[in-house]
């Protein structure tokens, strides 16, 4: 990858999700031991303490078209282990939130995702039947996967119905908040 310097724009965005994330990426010197207690860094193309780099150096766009923001699993493992104090997983968080905003956005994982909210937003919980319903026909592969529903409800691992959690306005509350702080 090249270096190269970052623009006053680029310096004003990770300032920018510094304070969404409500950390400081300076503050990491680089020991790796958020990526070594990722769970999920091994399918990352850049694992936690290479994000940081990542926006350490000014190089935002990088850190924005990285498949490890969507990867991650928000296990805060990484914020938790970091001895500087670093919040990763906050910043992953608001990365995705940058990232969505600004449509660098991988077309699928953009689907997969306003599906998992939009049931989360309905039924207060997932509703696994539901999501690869809607991320299929937004994304042009009705049958993707097909063949796996049936064999997964006869073992109980899916339903074919969904379920629905009480006091749903208590998450209807969480989303509106969310929207209020410039969520989509
Ligand atoms: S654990 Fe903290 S200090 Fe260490 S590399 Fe990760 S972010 Fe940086
Ligand atoms: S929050 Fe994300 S980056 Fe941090 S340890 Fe968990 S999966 Fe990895």
């Amino acid at each position: 990858m090249k270096l190269i310097p970052a623009c006053a724009e680029d310096k004003d965005l990770i300032s920018r999700l510094e304070a969404d994330a409500g950390t400081n990426v300076n503050l990491c010197y680089q020991c790796g031991k958020c990526s070594a207690g990722c769970p999920a860094a091994f399918a990352m193309d850049y694992p936690p303490r290479q994000i940081i780099r990542l926006l350490q150096l000014g190089m935002v766009k990088p850190a924005l078209q990285a498949e490890s923001i969507w990867i991650c699993a928000t296990c805060e493992t990484c914020s938790t282990r970091c001895p500087r104090g670093v919040d990763i997983a906050s910043l992953m968080d608001a990365l995705r939130r940058e990232a969505l905003r600004q449509g660098q956005t991988d077309k699928k994982v953009a689907a997969f995702n306003q599906a998992f909210l939009s049931c989360v937003k309905l039924f207060g919980r997932t509703y696994e039947a539901g999501i690869l319903l809607q991320h299929n026909l937004k994304t042009g592969q009705p049958f993707k996967d097909a063949q796996y529903g049936l064999p997964m409800m006869k073992r109980g691992k899916v339903s074919v119905l969904p379920t629905r959690i009480n006091n749903r306005d208590e998450i209807k509350k969480i989303f509106e908040r969310a929207q209020e702080l410039g969520g989509e």
